[in-house]
């Protein structure tokens, strides 16, 4: 069955924050020991945002490696979660083609470029359905799940957990939010950086596409949103 709505929820991230960073922020530059200053911590929030956007900006990216956030994801492709795997400083729990049989009729997404045209978009789901047939067929005749689950394509609709910490979500950000950047990958990352943002809305200037956080664009193939190394 065609699933429409990518699903993502952040199901973790720490109460202290701000206090987090800022202690380890102050680690660095200060004479008194880490529990110390994080025992006597000012309630001062601006004071804390001040101090850390400065060690942010002056590229002392260890301080924030300390804050670790988990996503639930849902009703995402098999080839956007390829994508996500591929960055090395997260970790992923998603659901298994092995010990989960999909369904006779097994879930899967429908690229919004195929869902507009509706010749392409009944072949699309022609093509899945026969796909369905021949994946139980497997399993009616004894295949693993292991092995049937080669049938499946990568419009497969799957579901993950992801933890990664806040320099890693930046660095997500600045890849997956590009224009460059597949729609299904960068839809799940907007949403990912938008719930860390209602929580923490002065992050919203780190999560940003790298052409923000450059000031030009270093793809060969630019959108034209910024202009490019080269003038
Ligand atoms: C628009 C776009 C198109 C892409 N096209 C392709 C493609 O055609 N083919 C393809 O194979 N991939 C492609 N990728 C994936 C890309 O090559 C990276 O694998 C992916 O974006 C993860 O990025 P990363 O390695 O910077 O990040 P992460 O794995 O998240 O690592 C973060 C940073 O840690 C450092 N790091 C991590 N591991 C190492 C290491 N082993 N050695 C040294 N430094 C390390 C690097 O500084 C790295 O930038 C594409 C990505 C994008 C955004």
């Amino acid at each position: 069955m065609p699933k429409k709505n990518l699903e993502v929820s952040l199901i973790s991230i720490p109460d202290n924050l701000l206090d987090v960073i800022y202690t380890a922020c102050r680690t660095c530059y200060s004479p008194d020991g880490a529990i110390e200053i994080y025992t006597n911590i000012t309630d001062d929030k601006e004071k804390k945002l001040s101090l850390i956007k400065k060690v942010i900006s002056s590229g002392h990216y260890s301080t924030i490696e300390h804050i670790q956030l988990t996503f639930a994801i849902n009703n995402i492709s098999r080839a956007a979660t390829h994508q996500l795997v591929r960055h090395r400083h997260a970790s992923f729990s998603q659901k298994s083609q092995r010990y989960v049989k999909e369904k006779g009729d097994f879930d899967f997404i429908v690229p919004p470029a195929i869902e507009a045209n509706s010749e392409l978009y009944k072949k699309f789901t022609e093509q899945m359905e026969k796909t369905a047939q021949l994946y139980a067929e497997l399993v009616s005749k004894g295949i693993k799940s292991e092995d049937a689950r080669s049938i499946l394509p990568n419009a497969t609709a799957s579901s993950l957990v992801v933890s990664l910490n806040l320099r890693e979500l930046i660095h997500l950000a600045n890849l997956r939010l590009c224009t460059r950047a597949q729609l299904e990958i960068r839809m799940a990352v907007k949403k990912m950086c938008a719930l860390v943002e209602e929580i923490e809305p002065w992050l919203s200037e780190h999560l940003v596409p790298k052409c923000e956080r450059l000031g030009y664009c270093d793809e060969d193939n630019s959108c034209g949103r910024m202009k490019t190394k080269n003038g």
